[in-house]
């Protein structure tokens, strides 16, 4: 079997710059904590069917129907990736073409609405995303877009937690063609039932933006919105460990609609190694040490959390269900954005962000979001979360900076302990410090 894979030594002696950049980038991984929510490191499997030839192919179309010769061997990639996210989303049908998240939520709105329709979703500064219908993407510009939000920290049982009789009132009054659940920065799973019943009464098109939580989906670790929603959209590199790109998953009735507004309608050829490396990744999705690991994010998740708010730092809605949280720094005294520059001076990589009915602008925020798709990856367990909890603590408060080299000290020894991409200059991958393997290489969690 003949490999022509992802070769250094040439892309070094053509163009030293951006091997800098290349080995530059992968030593910032290694030497930092990275806690932002939307990223994670993906497999060496999944890396290797990104590097390939298979970049080089045109496949306009879909397996068995496109418009260039020579697609025989390309479609068996798409093909099996096709029946893979069938089978591990329990999905009448799907589409791996999506270039990205933003991508796969245009097809979606593509495939149902005519420019002018109303849609129903997430506010941003509540924990949606800028393509559900905010004014400076195509959803605000081409849609009537209607927000509903999160209810009032008010110390009731469901503060800052999606309010569902506004998100029904809502629907009852503007009729949207199209309602969606799913965001950037929402901590607590979602009642998906509760809104497939409010579109149901209005006779809107449900549709999810997973791209967040997919993964966790995948393995196991809660509740799947497949079963209710009309379009379940998403992004393949966060929780999911993919490449970087989108995909959606959907009922059968809507299935040529949505392949049509994929392709032709939004895009042209797909990228065939994202395709073949979004099939690798659902593969490892499938395993059950993918599901031990999307339970060991959340519980992670949930340890970094409780030791952040013990430190006064506090969670919007108590708490969290997924890979992150918010945290409102109001109590600290210092800004989402002071907060994110003195964790980045210490080796912490996150970042601020807006919290409901936040008195900051968001370039400011008054809060921070971490994550830990990444650190889990890395095979850390709730022990680490602890001391990360203690390290983002005392960054945040270091005003003058004289602790960061201290702090960046400590961050070294976790993430030597626990090494993204282990391996060494010359060699293999090496074995993974904790628990055995995955099938991509990414070691288990402790
Ligand atoms: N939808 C949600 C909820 C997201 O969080 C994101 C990205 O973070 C996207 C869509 C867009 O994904 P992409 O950046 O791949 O276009």
């Amino acid at each position: 079997m003949t490999f022509w894979g992802p070769d250094f030594d040439a892309l070094q002696q053509l163009d030293p710059e951006i091997a800098d950049v290349v080995t530059g980038e992968l030593t910032r991984l290694r030497s930092g904590l990275q806690l932002i929510a939307s990223e994670n490191f993906a497999s060496p499997a999944v890396l290797a069917a990104l590097g390939s030839t298979l970049s080089n192919k045109y496949a306009e179309g879909y397996p068995g129907k496109r418009y260039y010769g020579g697609c025989e061997v390309v479609d068996v990639a798409e093909s099996i990736g096709i029946e893979r996210a069938k089978a591990l989303f329990g999905a009448e049908h799907a589409n791996l073409q999506p270039h990205s998240g933003a991508s796969a939520n245009m097809a979606a709105y593509g495939a149902f609405l005519q420019p002018g329709d109303t849609t129903l979703a997430m506010s941003l500064p509540h924990g949606g995303h800028l393509t559900h219908g905010t004014k400076v993407s195509y959803s605000g510009k081409w849609f009537n877009a209607v927000h509903y939000g999160v209810r009032p920290n008010d110390g009731g049982p469901h503060s800052e937690d999606i309010d569902y009789d506004q998100v029904r009132d809502l629907a009852r009054q503007h009729r949207p063609k199209m309602l969606i659940a799913g965001g950037s920065a929402i901590p607590r799973t979602i009642d998906f039932a509760a809104f497939r019943e409010i579109a149901d009464e209005v006779g809107a098109i449900f549709m999810v933006d997973a791209a967040h939580f997919i993964g966790l989906v995948a393995g196991k670790a809660i509740p799947s919105p497949v079963p209710h929603a009309d379009v379940v959209t998403f992004t393949t590199h966060k929780v999911l460990r993919g490449p970087r790109g989108g995909m959606l998953v959907c009922k059968a009735e809507h299935a040529a609609k949505l392949d049509k507004a994929v392709f032709p309608m939004m895009q042209g050829g797909p990228l065939m190694h994202a395709v073949a490396a979004k099939a690798v990744a659902l593969k490892e999705a499938a395993s059950p040490n993918y599901q031990r690991y999307a339970r060991q994010v959340i519980a992670n998740s949930q340890a970094l959390t409780e030791a952040l708010s013990v430190e006064g730092m506090r969670p919007v809605t108590g708490g969290t269900d997924t890979h992150l949280a918010l945290l409102d720094l109001t109590e600290v005294g210092v800004t989402g954005r002071d907060a994110e520059q003195r964790c980045d001076r210490a080796g912490i990589v996150l970042n601020k962000n807006a919290i409901p009915y936040d008195a900051q602008p968001a370039s400011i925020a008054s809060g921070i979001r971490v994550g830990t798709p990444a650190t889990t990856t890395q095979g850390m367990g709730e022990g680490e979360m602890k001391q990360i909890a203690g390290l983002i603590v005392r960054a945040v408060r270091d005003e003058s900076g004289t602790d960061a080299a201290a702090i960046r000290e400590q961050v070294g020894a976790l993430v030597t302990a626990h090494p993204a991409y282990p391996r060494d200059d010359t060699g293999p991958v090496q074995a993974a410090p904790a628990g055995a393997p995955d099938a991509g290489g990414n070691p288990s969690p402790s």
